[in-house]
């Protein structure tokens, strides 16, 4: 079964209203998009969520010349020779040869993976709380709304990108109109020093819908974060930028972390993501996977999530949350797939198993000018 063609697919997008969290603010969105094809008829998709002028050329340049001729089965090889030139590019042509062997053995993803456990993935709705707008607390206030009448139970919002007092002011306005019922996540993108974060505990102690606060530091600081774990009275995550299991060990030795969020677009391959994913049950500890960036990765996040043993005994919440992308981004609708009451069911068929939307890559490839 050998690589034919390489078809690229790079996606660009820009934001009718900006918005960001504490490392910025977005003005648009992307993803490269690609299509491995395989002498047999198979063909699988891959994912990059990085710089398009750089992916485009690393593709056309090196990426494609070297995989063409070779065996779509030799994954492992192939990938880890990519992974020495470009890290995030080797994650997506993982994602592509795994969907052509589903593909070929006639299978899902998932039963590749022992089959699935959790038919049924819950989601949180992902928010970027910041925009350029003087009333953005109003707005961040009103998104959150919608999300929660479209059925999500829990959300996510950003902190320590504006002064601490506004970041109170915010999520205190939340906690006071929002549902009784919803779970909040705070995300700091890792602003903090340790003294700075236990100021938050006041905060937390007061409210019981608080679900976890997110990279309240830096995740250079172990120790750091094993000493905030022990003073926070709600569960700490983190890690979304680390990049293996190794990288995960420190926190979970150190009992420094409570959930682990492993993004696969920052691992060598869907198997290395896979390998950290199951470093959490190994150390008992949750793991929510980082999934804000690029819809087909985040439907392998969701795979994987299927296929993991339950978190615990707990009705109704015996596996993790997965975070979803609820900004501003047509991108998204590159796959289709239905959310219904805040839970995403697996799709089952042949390999990724659901529907592309080519209509998403006609209407937003990137025009190659530099952005
Ligand atoms: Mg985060």
């Amino acid at each position: 079964m050998k690589i034919v063609r390489v078809e690229t697919n790079p996606l660009f997008y820009r934001l009718q209203s900006p918005y960001g969290d504490a490392n910025g603010i977005k003005n648009y969105r992307s993803i490269f998009l690609f299509r491995i094809f395989t002498s047999s008829g198979y063909s699988g998709w891959g994912e990059i969520v990085d710089w398009l002028p750089t992916l485009e050329k690393g593709f056309q340049d090196r990426v494609i010349p070297y995989l063409i001729g070779k065996n779509a089965n030799d994954r492992s090889q192939l990938v880890k020779t990519i992974s020495q030139w470009h890290q995030r590019s080797a994650s997506g042509v993982s994602m592509a040869l795994l969907e052509i062997f589903a593909q070929s053995v006639n299978r899902s993803i998932c039963d590749l993976w022992g089959g699935a456990m959790h038919k049924q993935i819950p989601l949180y709705a992902s928010f970027q709380s910041y925009t350029e707008d003087p009333d953005w607390m109003n707005l961040s206030y009103r998104r959150v709304l919608e999300a929660v009448k479209q059925g999500f139970s829990s959300c996510k919002v950003k902190i320590g990108g504006k002064k601490l007092a506004d970041d109170h002011t915010h999520i205190h306005m939340l906690m006071t109109k929002l549902d009784c019922c919803i779970g909040i996540i705070l995300d700091a993108n890792q602003s903090y020093d340790v003294a700075t974060a236990k100021g938050w505990e006041r905060i937390f102690r007061e409210d019981s819908r608080f679900l976890w606060f997110e990279e309240p530091l830096s995740t250079d600081h172990v120790y750091s974060y094993q000493d905030l774990r022990r003073f926070m009275s709600i569960a700490i995550a983190g890690g979304e930028n680390l990049q293996n299991a190794q990288a995960f060990t420190p926190f979970l030795m150190h009992s420094a972390l409570d959930i682990i969020q492993p993004d696969i677009n920052h691992h060598e391959s869907i198997d290395q993501f896979r390998t950290t994913m199951e470093l959490a049950r190994t150390f008992g500890v949750r793991v929510s996977p980082h999934s804000f960036d690029g819809p087909l990765s985040r439907l392998y996040s969701a795979f994987a999530l299927a296929c993991m043993s339950a978190a615990n005994k707990m009705r109704g919440s015996d596996i993790e949350l997965l975070e979803w992308d609820c900004m501003e981004n047509p991108l998204n609708d590159f796959l289709a797939l239905e959310v219904v009451n805040g839970e995403l069911s697996i799709p089952t068929g042949i390999g990724i198993g659901c529907e592309i939307n080519t209509e998403v890559l006609e209407k937003y490839r990137w025009d190659g000018q530099i952005y």
